[in-house]
C-alpha cells in the first residue's frame, strides 16, 4: 500500500528537537483526518517517552548551558517582533492548516492566526519593560533588590480548539521571560505548533530554545505526564480539560514544579430585563456558536428574565448557522465542523440526557444535510426550562448547546451563576451599572463582561479561571510574571 505520507496534498511533518526536524525515535507516525469531510490532513511523528526526554535535554541545555537566560531583552523583544511579522505575512498558510485540522472556519483562523501575531507584539513590548523593584528607604544601611529571574525550561501542554492562540500565551512570555521550552500540542492539531517551530528559529531563536514532540491519542497523554512529571522541568503550563489538568497537577508535584491551568467551564451568561435585547439575543448565540461551542468560555448557561425567554423561543426557531458549515475554507463562513469523533458521541449522550431534563427548543441531532454527511456537525442545539441541577447545566458539553434557566432577582442569579465547580467566564447584559458592577462583584469567575460576550477588544487584560477553571493566570503582566521567578538580594552597606 502507498503510504498516506506520499500521497499528494497531504502535509508530512517531522517534530523539532534541538534545532533539528526530526522522525519519532520509533520511526511511527499517525494521521490526522478533518473533521468536516473526513479527509487526510496530516501525517505526523508519534513521539514517546523518548522523544520528550531528548526534547527535555535540549531544552534544559539551551537554558542552563548557553546565554539565552541572560540575552538582553531588546534581543528577545526583536525575536517576538519579527516572529510576528513572519506570522502576519503567512498568515494564509497557518490559517489554512488550523482549518484543515480543527474543521473550524477558515475565516475563524484567520481571525486566530491575526490574534497570535498581536500577541507576540505584545510580549515583545513586555519584554522591554522588564523591571525589578529596590528597597532602599527601610533602613539606614541594608539596601533589597527584588529581581526576577526566567523560571526555567518550561513544559507546555496545548489543547486542540485554538491550536496556535492558545500556545501564544504560553511562547510570549516564556521568549519574553527568557525560558527555554519543550511542548506537547494536542495530537489533532499539532500542524501549526510544527509551523510556528520553524518560523520562531526563522526569527532569530536560538537552538534547543524552543522544541516540539508530537504523539497520537494515548501516547499524547503519556508524553503529557511524562513531561509533567519531569524533574528536568521547572514549569508546567498546560490548557486542556479539568480531568486532564488535574493528572498535570499531580505529576508536577513529582518535583513540586511550578504549575499554571487553563482548564473547562460552564460559563453563565445572564440577561436582564432592561438589556438591549436585539444585543442581548446576538450575544447569547455568538456566545454559545463560536467555534461550534468548542470554547472553553462558551456561555453554555443562558440565565434570563422572563421577557427575555419569549424572545430567545423565537429566536431559536429561525434557521441557525449550521448551513454555514458546509465549506468551512471559504471566507465569511463563522460556524464549522464538530471536533472529534469522541466528543460527537459524547454529545449524542448529552442531547438524550437533555432531552429528559428539560424542553427541547431547536437542533438535538447531528447535522446530516446533503455536504454535511462526511463531516461531524451537530445542530445548534437550544434546551429551555433547564434546571441547574440538570446534567446539561453543569458538565461541560464542550459543543453548540445553550441550557437556558430562568431567574427572579440579582440575588438569585449570582446564587445561581456560582453553583458550579467551574468559574472561568461570565456576560452580564444591563444597562444598569450598578447592576452590572454588583452582579460582576459578586460572580466567581476570572473574567465578567458587561453587554459583551467573548471580549470587547481588550485582549491584554489577565485570563484565567476561580475554582476547576484553573490555576493561575496568561496575559498583562500577571500572564509574563507566571514564567519568573522572584529573588530577594539583601545588602548589608559596610
Ligand atoms: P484534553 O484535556 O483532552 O487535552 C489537552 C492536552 O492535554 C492535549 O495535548 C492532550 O494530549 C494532553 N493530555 C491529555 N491527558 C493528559 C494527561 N493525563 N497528562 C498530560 N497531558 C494530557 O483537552 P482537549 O479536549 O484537547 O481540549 C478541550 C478542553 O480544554 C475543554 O475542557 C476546554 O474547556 C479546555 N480549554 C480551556 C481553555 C482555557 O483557557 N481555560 C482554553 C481552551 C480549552
Amino acid at each position: 500500500m502507498t503510504s498516506i505520507a506520499e500521497r499528494p496534498g497531504i502535509a508530512t511533518y517531522k517534530q523539532f528537537i534541538d534545532g533539528e526536524w526530526l522522525d519519532a525515535v520509533s520511526g511511527a507516525t499517525f494521521t490526522r483526518t478533518s473533521p468536516y469531510d473526513g479527509s487526510v490532513v496530516g501525517v505526523y511523528p508519534n513521539g514517546g517517552i523518548e522523544d520528550a526526554q531528548r526534547a527535555i535535554l535540549a531544552a534544559r541545555r539551551a537554558f542552563d548551558e548557553t546565554s539565552w537566560p541572560t540575552s538582553p531583552a531588546a534581543d528577545r523583544a526583536r525575536i517576538l517582533r519579527r516572529a510576528a511579522d513572519l506570522l502576519a505575512e503567512r498568515a494564509d498558510a497557518f490559517a489554512t492548516c488550523i482549518a484543515a485540522e480543527v474543521g473550524k472556519p477558515k475565516t475563524m483562523a484567520l481571525g486566530e492566526v491575526m490574534a497570535t501575531v498581536d500577541v507576540f507584539q505584545l510580549f515583545a513590548a513586555k519584554a522591554l519593560n522588564l523591571k525589578g523593584e529596590s528597597f532602599t528607604q527601610q533602613i539606614p544601611d541594608a539596601v533589597g533588590i527584588v529581581a526576577h529571574e526566567p523560571v526555567g525550561v518550561v513544559g507546555i501542554i496545548t489543547p486542540w480548539n485554538f491550536p496556535l492562540l492558545l500556545i501564544s500565551w504560553k511562547i510570549g512570555p516564556a521568549i519574553a521571560a527568557g525560558c527555554t521550552m519543550v511542548a506537547k500540542p494536542s495530537h489533532y492539531t499539532p500542524g501549526s505548533t510544527l509551523m510556528l517551530a520553524g518560523l520562531l528559529a526563522e526569527a532569530g531563536l536560538p537552538r534547543g530554545v524552543f522544541n516540539v514532540v508530537t504523539s497520537e491519542t494515548d501516547n499524547g497523554a503519556l508524553v503529557g505526564q511524562h513531561i509533567a512529571a519531569s524533574e528536568l522541568v521547572d514549569k508546567v503550563a498546560f490548557t486542556g480539560s479539568t480531568a486532564s489538568g488535574k493528572a498535570v497537577m499531580r505529576a508536577a508535584a513529582n518535583n513540586v514544579k511550578k504549575v499554571s491551568l487553563e482548564l473547562g467551564g460552564k460559563s453563565p451568561n445572564i440577561v436582564f430585563p432592561d438589556a438591549a435585547v436585539d444585543a442581548a439575543v446576538a450575544g447569547a448565540f455568538f456566545g454559545i456558536y463560536l467555534n461550534s461551542g468548542q470554547v472553553c468560555q462558551a456561555g453554555s448557561r443562558l440565565l434570563v428574565s422572563k421577557p427575555h425567554q419569549r424572545r430567545i423561543r423565537r429566536q431559536a426557531h429561525r434557521p441557525q448557522p449550521d448551513p454555514q458549515a458546509r465549506r468551512p475554507l471559504r471566507p465569511r463562513h463563522h460556524h464549522g465542523a464538530r471536533h472529534q469523533r469522541k466528543p460527537a458521541r459524547q454529545d449524542r449522550g448529552y442531547l438524550e440526557r437533555g432531552k429528559q431534563e428539560a424542553k427541547l427548543l431547536t437542533g438535538g441531532s447531528r447535522a446530516t444535510e446533503p455536504g454535511l454527511e462526511k463531516g461531524l456537525f451537530v445542530k445548534p442545539t437550544i434546551f429551555d426550562e433547564v434546571s441547574n441541577q440538570a446534567t446539561i447545566a453543569r458538565e461541560e458539553i464542550f459543543g453548540p448547546v445553550l441550557s437556558v434557566l430562568s431567574f427572579d432577582d440579582v440575588d438569585d442569579v449570582i446564587r445561581t451563576a456560582n453553583d458550579t465547580m467551574y468559574g472561568l467566564a461570565a456576560a452580564v447584559w444591563t444597562k444598569d451599572i450598578n447592576v452590572a458592577l454588583k452582579v460582576a462583584k459578586g460572580l466567581r469567575a476570572g473574567t465578567v463582561w458587561v453587554n459583551a460576550y467573548h471580549g470587547t477588544g481588550l485582549y491584554n487584560m489577565p485570563y484565567g479561571g476561580y475554582k476547576q477553571s484553573g490555576l493561575g493566570r496568561e496575559l498583562g503582566d500577571l500572564g509574563l510574571e507566571e514564567y519568573m521567578e522572584t529573588k530577594s538580594i539583601q545588602i548589608k552597606l559596610q
